[in-house]
Formats: structure tokens, C-alpha cells, sequence
């Protein structure tokens, strides 16, 4: 099967484009290795799955004592499984929270009864690194740090190297949520000093949903042993099984890992982390220098933006309606997403999957028809 080269007419003309956070929107080729169907103790579905996790940490950076565990659904059940299966039950995390999904963390440590402590800041404002240096200082059983480093909610990217630098100087263990940023952002488990991070097959890997997976250091995971407090989620457990068996525990996502697998191959055809990351930059750079220009403002300043996803202020002005916004965005074939801020009221759009720059000026043209079409002068007056 031949990849897609970056560039390339977009094969899905039905199928409206999926500017959000996930699902994305994938290549025909990523679709059409999903047409067959595979046991799970197949040969070839065992070959296709050994290699797709044998490919996994060498886009973490590749050291050799880094290991990639699978983990069946959606990018939080790798989170949950990252989380209680590094995390011992009488662990202590500290959550770095600047948005719903540092908040999420929050929900799975206190449903699995570890405790925590919890740096919050805005969601326009990354981590105060001096803050939880000292925090680090003053409650030592603190055990982890959880970080996320593209935080979905606004967009915002998190000094994540900083970070770890801090977390490691306090010899304190770092576990990442790294879902929507992994693959488009470099992400060296080895050089942070990560203990684990968590992705999954459906954000920048551009494969469909339904598989989560976590790159663990296996000395850390080795020594995970019983900290899980559930069956399923347990990645000790999962990793032992496929060591000694290939084969998953319960019944493989075999079609999503098959089209994860196609997924990875693009990935490495448009040259990896770096190729994908120049991809999702110029997407950014269009889109916001586009939006810009038709008078809408971004949350965030350029410095803090993450390549993956762009929240915007709603217009103030009394003939913006977002629902008519959004479904004439739909109907001209893009589909965006409604904000989650608690800072503002917003909307978000988002610039990974299957999107090429051209798709970016299409949005941005359709954008300025919509506000046309809602009688709005554009670009939106100043005061908006
Ligand atoms: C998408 C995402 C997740 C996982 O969300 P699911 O809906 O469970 O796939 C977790 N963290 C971040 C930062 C994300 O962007």
C-alpha cells in the first residue's frame, strides 16, 4: 500500500474535514487497511503488532531501555493505566493543572485512592516552575509529578523540559500525558528522565481511534509490580503477557492496530516527528495568521501556542452566532469545536490529522464566507 505523501490531493472530498481535537481526520490508505479481518493469534497480525510497538519508543526517542504497552480504548484508558500502574497506592502525585485534562488526572488519582497535591494555574498560564519547586521542597512524600504537555483544552504547550529538569533535580519520578502533542512534538523520554508518558493512536499518528499506549522506562515499570488496582488497566500485567505471549490480553482492537500500523508508515514516509511537526506548524501559522485577519483574536500569544489546536475568543458582537458559524462551517466542509475554557468564552480549532495547508486556507476562506454570510463586517471591528 502505497503512503500518501504530504501534499496530496485530499482523498476524502465526501467527508467533511475533522478540525478538532480527535477523532481526526485520517488518509484513505489509513481507512483501507481496516478491510480485513484478523485473529488475534494470526501470524501476520502478531508481526504487525510487534512491529508497531517496536516503533513506538524510537519516536520517544528511541534509548533502549524504553518499552511501549498497549492499552485497548480511548487515549484516557492509557492515562488511567499510566497513572494507577506507576503510581503505588501509597503514592503521593503532584497534578500540574491548567486544564480539563490535568483536572481528568485529578479524577482517576482520587477514584483509585492515591493521594495528591495540586498546582493549578489559569489556562492561559503555564506552570509556576518556582512554585513547585518549592513545593517539591516542603511535602517530601511527594512521589510523582503528572504533567501535560500540550494542554488540549486551550492549546497551550507546557515547558515540559523545564519541568523535567525541576522533577528529576528533586528526584521526584515524571509521568506525562503527552496525547495530543506526541508525534508532532519531540518528546525524548530518555533525555526528560521520563518514567512514562501516555499517547495514543488517533492524535498526531494520525490512525483511528481506539488504541491507547504508554512508553514506559522498564525499570520503572518493572518495578510496577502489584501497584494496579484494576485488572484491565494493569500495564505490568499487559506488558508481562505480551513479553511472553505477543498476544493481548483480552481481544485486540486488531482493525485500528492494523490501520495504526499503515498510520505509522505515512508517519515515517513525511520524515517522522520533525516532517510531521513542520506539517502542523505551517497548518498553525496559516490558521491563525488567517483568523487573525478576519478580525478574531487567539487566547494565547505565540510563545505559549502549541502546533495541535488554536482556541479563539468569541466575537463580541451581537450578530456573531457560533451555532450559525459552526454549521456554516459544516456545510462548506470543516468541522470545528466549541471551547471548554473557564477563563473565556472561546472556540477551538484544530490543525493535526490528515490536514495540509491548503485545507488550512480553505477554512479560513469558508470562515470569512460565514461571517459574510452572517452580515458582519470583515475583518470583525477592533472592539470585538
Ligand atoms: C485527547 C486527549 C486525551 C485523551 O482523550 P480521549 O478522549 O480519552 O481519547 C488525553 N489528554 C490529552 C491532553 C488529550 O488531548
Amino acid at each position: 500500500m502505497t503512503p500518501l505523501r504530504p501534499g496530496e490531493a485530499h482523498p476524502e472530498s465526501s467527508d467533511p474535514l475533522l478540525l478538532t481535537p480527535g477523532p481526526l481526520t485520517t488518509s484513505k490508505s489509513v481507512k483501507e487497511a481496516m478491510l480485513h479481518d484478523w485473529g488475534s493469534r494470526d501470524p501476520n497480525f502478531i508481526a504487525i503488532n510487534r512491529r508497531l510497538l517496536g516503533a513506538l519508543p524510537r519516536i520517544a526517542g528511541g534509548a533502549e531501555d524504553y518499552v511501549a504497552v498497549p492499552m485497548q480504548g480511548s487515549g484516557t484508558f492509557a492515562v488511567e493505566a499510566m497513572l494507577t500502574t506507576f503510581v503505588p497506592p501509597s503514592g503521593h502525585v503532584l497534578v500540574l493543572v491548567n486544564g480539563a485534562y490535568g483536572n481528568r488526572a485529578c479524577r482517576i488519582l482520587g477514584i483509585a485512592g492515591r493521594r495528591i497535591t495540586v498546582h493549578e494555574t489559569p489556562e492561559d498560564t503555564p506552570p509556576d516552575l518556582v512554585a513547585i519547586g518549592r513545593l517539591l521542597q516542603s511535602v517530601p512524600d511527594i512521589t510523582h509529578v503528572f504533567a501535560v504537555h500540550c494542554e488540549t483544552t486551550s492549546g497551550i504547550l507546557n515547558p515540559i523540559e523545564q519541568l523535567a529538569a525541576l522533577v528529576s533535580s528533586h528526584r521526584r519520578r515524571l509521568l506525562v500525558d503527552a496525547m495530543s502533542s506526541f508525534g508532532a512534538l519531540p518528546l525524548d523520554a530518555a533525555a526528560l528522565g521520563l518514567d512514562a508518558a501516555a499517547a495514543s493512536s488517533n492524535k498526531c499518528l494520525e490512525g483511528v481511534p481506539g488504541l491507547g499506549f504508554v512508553i514506559c522506562r522498564r525499570e520503572a515499570l518493572a518495578a510496577s509490580r502489584g501497584n494496579a488496582t484494576t485488572l484491565v488497566l494493569d500495564l505490568f500485567d499487559q506488558w508481562q503477557a505480551m513479553e511472553a505471549t505477543s498476544q493481548f490480553r483480552f481481544t485486540p482492537p486488531t482493525h485500528v492496530i492494523a490501520a495504526f500500523h499503515q498510520a505509522l508508515e505515512e508517519f515515517d514516509a513525511e520524515g517522522g516527528v520533525a516532517g510531521r511537526g513542520v506539517r502542523y506548524k505551517e497548518n498553525c501559522r496559516i490558521l491563525v495568521e488567517g483568523m487573525r485577519a478576519l478580525g478574531f483574536r487567539t487566547l494565547l500569544p505565540n510563545a505559549l501556542q502549541a502546533p495541535i489546536i488554536v482556541t479563539f475568543h468569541m466575537p463580541k458582537q451581537p450578530g456573531f452566532v457560533f451555532q450559525r458559524f459552526y454549521d456554516g462551517l459544516k456545510e462548506r466542509g470543516f468541522i470545528i469545536y466549541p471551547g471548554k475554557l473557564t477563563v473565556a468564552d472561546s472556540f477551538r480549532i484544530g490543525c493535526i490529522g490528515r490536514l495540509y495547508p491548503k485545507d488550512m486556507r480553505a477554512a479560513i476562506k469558508a470562515a470569512g464566507e460565514v461571517l459574510e454570510e452572517m452580515g458582519l463586517a470583515v475583518p470583525l471591528p477592533r472592539a470585538a
